[in-house]
């Protein structure tokens, strides 16, 4: 199985509510998705969203970088030989994490192909049902208690409440939603960066002291602050998790050996795609840390992706944050992974089982 050809399109979905966070407001998904043919005609499906403000990567230095950077390297590679592609396209280029994700997630799916098994059979096996959290996003408290419990009575046990804006309002949005939810969902935060170390700790320490029981609080402080982020570690009970801060496996390391956080959230988007997510669910494995799988906004192909890797290892990562698709109004992907609000499904299709995309527009 050659890689022969490659072709881009444009997805986008509009969401049920604008998505708000401590770093920007969206009202729709965009993806560009990215579709590999091969010589005995398979065809493996991508998927990255532009993230500016996290990554760095848009959709033009996505496309770029895969067109003069990424494709001349695997264009005629063997599929089976998929150590190699994975090598030749994490070396590509500096950065460019999403691109590389992208490329990658195509490259696993024809693997999953060639082998004709679903991807997670091949990574390891595991249970095919996952169940995820769903954000809220951060907003006035009224609305933020609102959307907390239409999402407990659609069966989500785990909410992700976006704060970060301001820490006093933070602190009473945290309290209204826990005495709205108490006994009914587990609350993870999401500061998104927002506050600085001493506020994360006042925040933190508050909530303690007034009883709001967290499962955890999520990269609460800037992403180049290890210290800041190891000083909150330090001084509160609540655990903390590593997003903006980790990208690949290296900085995981190095996280672990700081002891800056209790808890790593891995996102494809950040790592570059598969094959370093899987590097750093075990190397959390062997350091007795765990991880959560999450998503920036995105449909259901490279959410699928996550899907598979979070099955497979789920000895280390134990908490799912990809309710991507399930913020969407619909979701175009026909696929082998079946988002059903918080509970999350792999069929025994191949590769990633994507049969059709609805609405995908290409650019030539
Ligand atoms: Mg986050």
């Amino acid at each position: 199985m050659k890689i022969t050809e490659m072709q881009f399109g444009t997805l986008r979905v509009p969401l049920k509510t604008p998505f708000k966070t401590a770093l920007r407001a969206v009202d729709f998904v965009e993806d560009i998705v990215i579709m590999i043919s091969t010589d005995d005609g398979h065809t493996g499906y991508g998927s990255a969203p532009a993230t500016a403000v996290i990554t760095g990567d848009t959709h033009g230095s996505i496309i770029e970088a895969i067109k003069h950077y990424i494709w001349p390297r695997i264009v005629g590679q063997d599929v089976a030989n998929l150590n190699v592609l994975t090598r030749l396209v994490q070396t590509a280029m500096e950065k460019n994490s999403s691109a590389k994700a992208a490329i990658e997630i195509a490259i696993y799916d024809l693997w999953g192909q060639l082998y004709d098994a679903p991807l997670y059979c091949l990574l390891g096996g595991g249970d095919p049902i996952i169940t995820t959290d769903i954000t809220i996003s951060v907003d006035y408290i009224d609305k933020m208690v609102a959307d907390s419990i239409s999402a407990v009575e659609r069966g989500f046990e785990s909410l992700k409440l976006k704060v970060g804006k301001d820490i006093e309002l933070d602190i009473e949005r945290v309290k209204a939603v826990y005495a709205a939810v108490e006994g009914r969902a587990l609350l993870r935060l999401d500061a998104n960066q927002g506050w600085t170390a001493k506020q994360a700790v006042f925040a933190l320490q508050t909530l303690e002291d007034a009883g709001v029981h967290l499962e955890l609080v999520e990269q609460p402080v800037k992403a180049r602050d290890l210290n800041g982020l190891k000083h909150v570690t330090e001084r509160v009970h609540t655990p903390i998790m590593a997003d903006e801060s980790v990208f690949g496996p290296t900085e995981v390391i190095d996280l672990i050996r700081m002891r800056a956080a209790d808890i790593i959230n891995i996102k494809l988007m950040k790592t570059g795609g598969i094959s370093n997510a899987i590097h750093i669910a075990d190397i959390a494995a062997m350091y007795d840390v765990e991880c959560m799988i999450g998503c920036m906004l995105e449909t259901g192909i490279s959410v699928a992706a996550a899907v598979h890797v979070a099955a497979a290892k789920s000895d280390s990562i134990t908490k799912i944050d990809l309710d991507g698709p399930s913020l969407c109004t619909f979701n175009p992907i026909d696929g082998g992974v079946i988002f059903n609000d918080s509970e999350i499904s792999i069929t025994d299709a191949i590769g990633l089982g994507i049969r059709e995309i609805k609405g995908l527009e290409p650019i030539h």
